[in-house]
């Protein structure tokens, strides 16, 4: 296929399917390009621990219907991209196309990175990014006993989800001296191992794996580590980490770091060109600083604030918040804002009588800036409220973390938030 197309988008993901419903609304005629490496409707990669634990179909997975392409007066194209050519603006294939385009959008994603560990290319042994990952990891779940899920951040958790419902036994292990090290201190993190470790469930932190080899009785797999002896396994699962996919990109002068640097238009350093979701880096909307945000919501955001640029109508984003929840082995934790090991903050830190509910909460100079929860997380929304308004809730100190049902009395203790709309309210503009 070759062409010239107003608008080009490379991905369809989050990002790119957002991208062009923004364009849409503004622009509906032009015609539009969106080109995917993979052979899929859009998917939404979150619900893929879902669909493998069997709590939803196959097609639940799928975001948009097949009609959507036509609905959105876009061609949707199958292929690699291998290139870009930014002075003749034209987007190369893998197969030799070549697509022109009037704006572009890079929404390549991420693609997960695995370490360097002896034995990973051995059968069983999965990551669960794509569609066909979660049909191959559900294949090869029938019969087993024993799942080891490498990796004890956030994609190795939000792996662990997918085979939790069967009865299996579960180890997690991360070379890191605690689980969630993004999110979580050692106190917290050892609170939750302390509630989710079973005869079923063992955790292993601190755990250097030297290779992975053939099992002995009965098992697939048997997992060295160094010092502590060795795991048997029938199915692994390795979520250590992704990295921007923008290798395409390299050497052509485009201004990256880890990912594609954009400002908050999410305009790169070429003009006409655009960049969203896991692949791009900007702004962060606490520190201000350039970051990979890497989850659904900043790509939705990105995606829908680069389509309304791209198709003329100005807008800004404010920034990318990191939220994140997770389930481990039915113990939820969840995360906004800045946490970790709470240097530089005050941390307000409450825990309930029964040892199952935590919370942290971060302040620095008066102003919310973070908070953790383990266990019950019910306000959960209004703390993401307060952190993403930079809220002053200095009046409230010492009775924040400890009045977790009382929140709202706080809220309305703030008088300095501004209550009118925030992005993105883009019909109504
Ligand atoms: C198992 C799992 C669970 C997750 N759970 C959560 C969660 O609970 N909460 C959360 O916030 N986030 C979660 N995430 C992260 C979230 O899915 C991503 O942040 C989000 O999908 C990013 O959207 P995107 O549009 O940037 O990229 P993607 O959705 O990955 O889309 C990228 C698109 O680019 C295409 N592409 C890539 N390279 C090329 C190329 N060279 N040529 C052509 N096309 C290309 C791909 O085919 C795809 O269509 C999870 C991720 C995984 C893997």
């Amino acid at each position: 296929m070759a062409g010239k197309f107003k608008y080009v988008i490379i991905g369809n993901g989050a990002a790119g399917i957002n991208a062009l419903e923004s364009i849409r609304r503004v622009d509906k005629e032009p015609r539009a390009a969106i080109i995917s490496c993979e052979s899929e409707l859009a998917f939404s990669r979150t619900l893929l621990p879902y669909f493998v634990e069997g709590k939803i179909d196959e097609e639940k997975v799928f975001i948009r219907d097949a009609e959507y392409y036509s609905r959105m007066n876009a061609e949707p194209v199958l292929g690699e991209v291998a290139g870009i050519d930014f002075k003749a603006k034209s987007v190369s294939l893998d197969g030799g196309n070549e697509i022109g385009y009037d704006k572009l959008l890079i929404a390549t994603g991420a693609a997960p990175t695995l370490p360097p560990i002896k034995g990973l290319d051995r059968e069983k042994v999965f990551t669960l990014w794509t569609l066909d990952d979660a049909r191959n990891v559900i294949s090869a779940s029938k019969g087993i006993k024993e799942v080891v899920i490498i990796g004890a951040g956030l994609i190795g958790v939000q792996s662990s989800h997918a085979l939790t419902g069967r009865d299996l036994r579960f180890t997690l292990i991360d070379v890191a001296d605690h689980i969630l090290p993004r999110i979580l201190d050692p106190e917290g993190a050892a609170m939750v191992q302390g509630l989710v470790e079973s005869d079923k469930v063992k955790i292993i932190t601190g755990a250097n794996i030297t290779e992975i080899a053939k099992g002995k009785k009965g098992h697939t797999h048997s997992i060295k580590i160094k010092s502590k002896g060795s795991v048997n396994a029938d199915l692994i699962i390795v979520g250590t980490g992704a990295r921007p996919n923008v290798s395409f990109i390299e050497g052509n002068g485009i201004a990256a770091d880890a990912g594609i640097l954009v400002n908050e238009k999410m305009e790169t350093s070429v003009p006409d060109v655009y960049a969203a979701g896991d692949a791009a880096q900007g702004q962060d909307a606490l520190s201000g600083e350039q970051v990979v945000s890497g989850i659904w919501t900043t790509a939705v955001e990105q995606g829908s604030v680069a389509g309304y640029n791209m198709a003329g109508r100005p807008m800004n984003y404010e920034g990318s918040l990191s939220v994140n929840v997770v389930d481990l082995f039915g113990v939820t934790v969840a995360s906004v804002g800045e946490t970790g090991d709470g240097q530089g903050y005050d941390v307000e830190t409450f825990t309930d009588s029964s040892g199952t509910t935590s919370r942290r909460v971060f302040v620095k100079d008066g102003v919310i800036k973070g908070a953790v929860f383990i266990g019950r997380y019910s306000d959960a929304g209004i703390i993401q409220w307060l952190v993403r308004m930079k809220a002053d809730v200095g009046a409230w100190k010492g009775t924040l973390a400890g009045q977790p049902l009382n929140m709202g009395k706080v809220m309305l203790g703030i008088k300095e938030v501004e209550l009118g709309p925030r992005w993105p309210l883009p019909d109504k503009q």
